[in-house]
């Protein structure tokens, strides 16, 4: 058992590092006024080949796993960056590569491996249906070679930043099926040919995500861009789970270790009654007990992608690490805010930014209950809670 990183994860580590003093806080502070897309730096990692790190060599990616990928998007985030603005492309690309006919690969992944393409987005989260994805009614009919859509989506984030958007979307009525979980399909959306077909309304978010509605009103998909069998889609959907849970617990970690760097470097610095505030016990144990469960989710997180990259099951050890990683990160942000007292409030500090962000990890893409609801049933064998 060795928890240390090979030279190469280090090196890995060490790159994006450089990267990141590219785009420091003043960088990640300004786009977050202005809601802006941090389009240079994703341009940047892009034409440096980290956001196809997980596509495999022969589609033009650099063929690494889970827990390089996992150490490229937690060191963003530990650097005060926001891995967010361009996770999905890694984590997307899984279900194109997984159940994707090799037309479909062959067509796709080069591009988005080289930065010609960009998938960053997904669609599955609908108004009515929320946290219970088979209940989604974005309907996909069959019309000879196309499907026709008509439907709604909300919170499907970097549409207007994306060429290409996986969807998922009904193919068969809820009420025809029996096993509930069939009857969705998944779709590869061009993007670039939806106009006039599907309306992108940004939302206003409390962060700097670019997240929209979207209104499908006779979106036409071509049917070979079916990603795998119909009525299959809610499964390769479950299968890109687990990846999704590592790539955001690693980001999660990440940002825990930027709350508690800074947490800790102010609370040494800042005097008040003639002494560092850290000496007291009531700024300095917050910070080392977050300190702590930061870095054992970082260890679950290490467990889950070591068990994904081995090809095991690791549902138990991704939900585990997505939960604790999210929810230490969340206590490292709060101590961090009291530490900083009132200049926790300044933007200047980037603390109430990296609050607000680290905030989502708890809710999305999947909340913490439904975390526990899938460890209680499907690990301890309790009765299923909803
Ligand atoms: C910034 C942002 C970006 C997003 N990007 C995307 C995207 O790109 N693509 C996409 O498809 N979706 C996206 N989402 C949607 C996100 O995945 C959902 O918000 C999330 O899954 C929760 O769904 P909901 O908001 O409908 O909450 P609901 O399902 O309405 O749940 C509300 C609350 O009730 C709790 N709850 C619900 N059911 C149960 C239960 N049975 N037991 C216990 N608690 C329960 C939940 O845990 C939650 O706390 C994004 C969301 C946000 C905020």
């Amino acid at each position: 058992m060795d928890f240390n990183l090979t030279e190469e994860q280090l090196q890995i580590q060490d790159e994006i590092r450089k990267i990141c003093r590219e785009f420091p806080d003043a960088y990640w502070r300004d786009v977050d006024r202005k809601r802006e897309y941090p389009e240079a730096f994703v341009r940047k990692l892009t034409e440096l080949g980290w956001l196809a790190a997980l596509i495999p060599e022969e589609y033009g990616g650099s063929g690494l796993g889970i827990t390089e990928a996992s150490i490229i998007l937690g060191e963003i985030n530990r650097c005060g960056g926001n891995s967010t603005a361009c996770h999905a492309q890694m984590y997307t690309m899984g279900t194109l590569l997984r159940h994707g006919s090799e037309e479909q690969k062959r067509r796709y992944l080069p591009k988005v491996a080289a930065g010609e393409l960009r998938l960053q987005a997904f669609a599955v989260t609908e108004p009515d249906a929320g946290s219970e994805s088979t209940r989604i009614q974005t309907m996909a009919v069959r019309k000879g070679d196309r499907y026709l859509v008509h439907g709604q989506k909300i919170f499907i984030s970097r549409v207007l930043q994306s060429d290409l958007m996986l969807l998922l979307a009904r193919t068969t009525p809820y009420d025809d099926l029996k096993d509930k979980t069939q009857g969705l399909s998944v779709f590869i959306v061009d993007l670039r040919e939806s106009r006039g077909k599907l309306e992108v309304k940004p939302l206003d978010l409390m962060i700097n995500q670019h997240t929209s509605l979207l209104f499908f009103d006779g979106l036409e998909v071509p049917a070979e861009n079916l990603l795998g069998e119909e009525g299959k889609g809610f499964r390769y959907i479950i299968d890109g789970w687990n990846a999704e849970r590592i790539l955001i617990a690693s980001e999660a970690v990440g940002d825990g270790r930027w709350f508690i760097e800074r947490a800790s470097k102010y609370a040494k610095e800042r005097r008040v009654f003639g002494r560092p505030i850290g000496a007291n016990q009531g700024i300095q144990f917050p910070i080392a007990q977050a300190y702590a469960h930061v870095e054992a989710a970082d260890l679950v997180c290490f467990q889950a992608a070591a068990k994904f990259d081995r090809q095991e099951g690791c549902g138990a050890e991704a939900n585990m690490a997505k939960f604790l990683a999210s929810e230490a990160s969340w206590e490292a942000a709060n101590a961090c805010f009291t530490t900083h007292g009132g200049y926790g409030f300044s933007v200047d500090y980037d603390v109430e930014r990296k609050f607000r962000e680290t905030r989502l990890l708890t809710i999305a893409p999947v909340s913490n209950n439904l975390v526990l609801a899938y460890l209680g049933q499907h690990v301890l064998g309790m009765p299923k809670s909803y």
